[in-house]
């Protein structure tokens, strides 16, 4: 792809002139910082921004701050595949916002990054084979306005600027503050206040110890019990590495491999033997509890293993906790909040200073941005996802969507070399637009919901499964789980396949 001429789109109010880029990447969380990486080496040629809305790089890690707030899955896999995490397989926030930090000095990215810059429509043209991105920026929404050849969706998948709190009855009359972890008042004591966290998810899990650490007494108040690996949080392998003083990029690649090999394994097994994982998995949480604790209503899912994402907590921390009566568990629906707390359904009342609502997202599929293709508003629910990379009928972008199950960024990894190749066949081929079609083989193809619900179901996209793209039946159609095939088939991608369609 070439260097193409800024154009003036037609539908907007004429402005200062916009600035070209070859590739816009949308946000600079951990994805949009690998794109940004991955343009630098493996696409020297090509011209790039990063916009960002937020004042800071890190994405989910700026967003969130809440005590404790850590990774749920190891590092080694969570971080790049080109930069070595050489501290303990769980991160902390602020351990993870270093090490972005790192890649974007090691790299020179910062200078391709704006922050500050909430891009609010992104209008494509078959005449200039252009996308207009509108962004507002600053304090005062300033608008601004770049073309593009290709748009590189690194947006993540919720709305970082407001979380999901449901709406239960009474939550005006409850006399203390309601918190949601998304945004965390920096200056909230919680120090012998007795704290209701509403949330089985992982940063419930998470939240909780935290608090308790910080001498609250906390309530986790859970609709449904969820399942969680309690190891500890150190990895030997690692360690004895580098005791044999081994380098640490071998180290991450040794290590890497291991996890990878024994998650595969595991993820097998679920499929395999549910029943015995679960009994496993429910066993290691019984050894951190008193005898007698009722394991049976607190911590034992209605679910098989894997559907919904699993958490670490390390050192079985949430456990300890427990165990130490510093942490109640209650498990049961709200019926409504009170003056003084909630009021469940089984008719206790709990009785709380603070409510911390760990309930979850709202669904950003493509970082609200207003879409339009050659003057039509694009409605994705109406396009099928090409293996959950691009979308029929919508040219030259790619959206980052990672691993439930697996790390995110191994997808960020891999989407990042499909992205590249594309841009140099397109360049090799003298292509400035390519489109994802369904080929004739596909006619009659049944399609589905983007996920499966049975396979897995958080709340978020369940709420929101009808705005998302289709799934069809064939694998080039779906967005599957399965890092251990995509890593094989996606650089096997034929890009002169049928459905790929260039002009
Ligand atoms: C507390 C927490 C812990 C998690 N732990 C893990 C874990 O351990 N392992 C794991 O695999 N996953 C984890 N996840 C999921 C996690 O969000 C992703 O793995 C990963 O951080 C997503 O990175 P991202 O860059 O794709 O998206 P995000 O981190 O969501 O970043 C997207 C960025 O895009 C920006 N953006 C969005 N829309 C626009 C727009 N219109 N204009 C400009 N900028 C925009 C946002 O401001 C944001 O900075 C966790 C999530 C949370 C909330």
């Amino acid at each position: 792809m070439t260097q193409d001429q800024p154009v003036k789109p037609s539908d907007h109010a004429l402005g200062p002139l916009p600035e070209h880029v070859d590739v816009l990447v949308v946000g600079a969380g951990i994805s949009g910082i690998g794109a940004a990486y991955h343009l630098t080496t493996q696409r020297p040629g090509s011209s790039f921004v990063v916009l960002e809305a937020q004042e800071s790089f890190g994405g989910t890690w700026h967003t969130h701050r809440y005590p404790g707030v850590r990774s749920d899955s190891d590092l080694h896999t969570f971080g790049y595949r080109f930069k070595p995490w050489t501290g303990k397989p769980i991160g902390t926030g602020p351990e993870i916002i270093d090490y972005l930090g790192e890649v974007i000095e090691e790299n020179g990215l910062g200078r391709h990054i704006r922050y500050g810059h909430r891009i609010i429509a992104a209008h494509w043209s078959s005449v200039t084979n252009l996308w207009t991105v509108e962004a507002q920026r600053g304090a005062d929404a300033e608008r601004c306005r770049f073309t593009c050849s290709f748009l590189w969706m690194c947006q993540g998948y919720y709305r970082h600027a407001g979380p999901y709190t449901p709406d239960w009855p009474g939550k005006e009359d409850f006399r203390g503050p309601i918190v949601h972890p998304q945004i965390w008042p920096a200056a909230l004591d919680v120090g012998g206040k007795r704290v209701t966290v509403i949330g089985s998810g992982a940063t419930a899990a998470t939240l909780v110890p935290a608090l308790a650490a910080r001498g609250a007494h906390v309530t986790l108040l859970q609709r449904s019990p969820s399942y969680y690996f309690t190891g500890r949080n150190a990895n030997e392998l690692a360690d004895t590495l580098r005791e044999l003083k081994v380098d640490e990029t071998w180290i991450h690649e040794i290590v890497r491999r291991k996890l990878l090999h024994d998650q595969a394994l595991f993820n097998q097994r679920c499929l395999d033997e549910p029943d015995k994982v679960r009994e496993e998995l429910i066993a290691a949480t019984r050894a951190f509890l008193p005898a007698g604790y009722d394991v049976a209503r607190h911590f034992t899912p209605r679910y098989r293993p894997w559907r919904q994402r699993l958490c670490v907590i390390p050192d079985g921390d949430l456990l300890r906790a427990v165990a130490r009566g510093q942490v109640t568990m209650v498990t049961d629906e709200i019926e409504r909040f009170t003056p003084n707390g909630i009021r469940v359904k089984a008719g206790e009342e709990i009785h709380a200073d603070i409510v911390v609502t760990a309930t979850g997202f709202h669904l950003s599929v493509l970082g609200d941005i207003e879409f339009a293709i050659d003057g039509e508003p694009l409605v994705l629910a109406d396009t099928v996802t090409y293996r959950g990379m691009m979308f029929t009928g919508v040219p030259n972008m790619a959206w980052v969507f990672g691993y439930f199950r697996s790390s995110w960024t191994l997808r960020a990894d891999l989407v990042a070399d499909f992205v590249c190749r594309l841009l140099g066949h397109m360049e090799a081929r003298g292509a400035r637009r390519v489109q994802l079609a369904l080929r004739p083989e596909d006619a009659g193809m049944s399609l589905l919901d983007w996920i499966d619900p049975e396979d897995f179901n958080p709340g978020y996209l369940l709420r929101d499964l009808h705005r998302l793209p289709r799934r069809g039946t064939k694998r080039e159609w779906q967005h599957t789980q399965d890092y251990w095939r995509e890593k094989d088939e996606f650089p096997a991608i034929d890009l002169d396949g049928e459905e790929f369609i260039y002009a």
